[in-house]
């Protein structure tokens, strides 16, 4: 097959990630008999700085002509937040998510096994293993609802986030949970707190009614507020994870926090048609950017990533995996995750050891 895929390398350590990835991609071309045909596309500062705007105007339709779309990282102190938003980064990160339609974003949070070490959680409990996909609803809920700051008679001045969310919405990202169960260990949790909050109860409702569609994956309900406690408790009881956007927020960065390897974390961001986006966690690192230092291996997971579930190729995201499995099993680590008296490789070191495992 032929893919065509957009890069955007963005600022920081963004190019230096992305061009591991792409020598890594090329290596799986080269194995499984695909091509690959790149579209670079300006986002974030470097886009300011080249255009004046961190959104040039032709940014997402350069992305839905590709098959896939992945980021590096955008942002850095010289576009703060003493600029106007156009100028932003993340106006411009909002702006390409909202625009391509992406409302699922999947963050899978793994213990990968050469990392047991780097795990804060009990060893017993490491032991067990961490992999899990949370699969967190991104265009709705309270971050998107109308918001108000009024002056009142008496208790000073007052605010409002509304919190919505339709039956469309729900259904939407509650059917990519239960088909990513189907793919995985057939578990699902959903996350809500329905004892509370009316958009939970409608969330719960919703959730029940597709559990009757998927008898096949095991369903069950969790508080917000119990989550949070059982990821740290025993995180090997979960598979797939649902919830909405807040949660998700919240969630997310706690389940990689448990892993204890930020810089080895993938994540995608999907919608029904536009093309996927796919990108590290980690930001654009600019204290280290352009030293040849940076991690690629959270790039390079993101690719296996795109691979898996945006061209439905599971063999070549395995290859992916395994390779990297490999590398850090024969002890190889960049300068973030090399524990004391270990010597650091360099970031294309890494990506070119990365590659001769594919
Ligand atoms: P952002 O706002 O873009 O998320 P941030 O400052 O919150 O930025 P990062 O840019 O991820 O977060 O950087 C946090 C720390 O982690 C920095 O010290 C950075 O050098 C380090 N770091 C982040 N990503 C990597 C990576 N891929 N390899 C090595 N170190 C990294
Ligand atoms: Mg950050």
């Amino acid at each position: 097959m032929n893919y065509k895929i957009a890069l955007i390398k963005g600022d920081g350590i963004g190019p230096e990630v992305v061009n591991e990835a792409v020598g890594v991609l090329e290596a799986v071309g080269e194995k499984f008999g695909h091509t690959f045909e790149y579209v670079d596309v300006l986002l974030g500062g470097c886009a300011t700085d080249a255009v004046g705007k961190s959104y040039p105007d032709d940014t997402a339709e350069k992305c839905r002509t590709c098959d896939a779309v992945l980021l590096g990282a955008v942002g850095g102190p010289k576009w703060g937040s003493d600029k106007p938003a156009e100028q932003r980064p993340e106006t411009a990160l909002l702006a390409i998510r909202r625009d391509l339609g992406l409302y699922a974003n999947l963050r899978p949070a793994v213990l990968r096994p050469a990392m047991a070490d780097a795990c804060p959680l009990k060893k017993e409990t490491a032991e067990k293993g961490i992999d899990l996909m949370m699969v967190r609803e991104l265009t709705g809920g309270v971050y998107f609802g109308k918001r108000d700051r009024y002056q009142t008679p008496d208790r000073g001045v007052e605010c409002t986030d509304l919190m919505a969310y339709s039956e469309q919405e729900i259904e939407r990202i509650g059917r990519r949970a239960f088909e990513m169960a189907r793919l995985r260990g057939k578990k699902l949790a959903s996350v809500d707190k329905a004892n509370v909050l009316e958009t939970s109860r409608l969330w719960r409702e919703v959730m029940h009614r597709l559990a009757g569609e998927y008898p096949d994956v095991a369903y069950s309900d969790v508080l917000v507020d119990n989550c949070a406690m059982q990821l740290v408790r025993d995180p090997s009881q979960f598979d797939v994870v649902v919830t909405e956007n807040m949660f998700g927020d919240i969630l997310s960065d706690e389940a990689s926090m448990i892993t204890g390897s930020i810089g080895l974390l993938p994540s995608a961001s999907i919608g029904d048609t536009a093309p996927g986006l796919y990108e590290p966690i980690h930001g654009s690192a600019p204290d280290i950017a352009g030293q040849d230092k940076a991690n690629p291996i959270a790039t390079i997971l993101s690719v296996a990533m795109m691979m898996r579930y945006s061209f439905q190729r599971p063999g070549e995201a395995a290859a992916i995996e395994r390779a990297v499995d490999a590398v850090l099993a024969e002890g190889w680590r960049t300068a973030d995750i090399a524990g004391p008296g270990v010597t650091p490789i360099g970031t294309r070191r890494m990506g070119e050891l990365i590659r001769g495992r594919i």
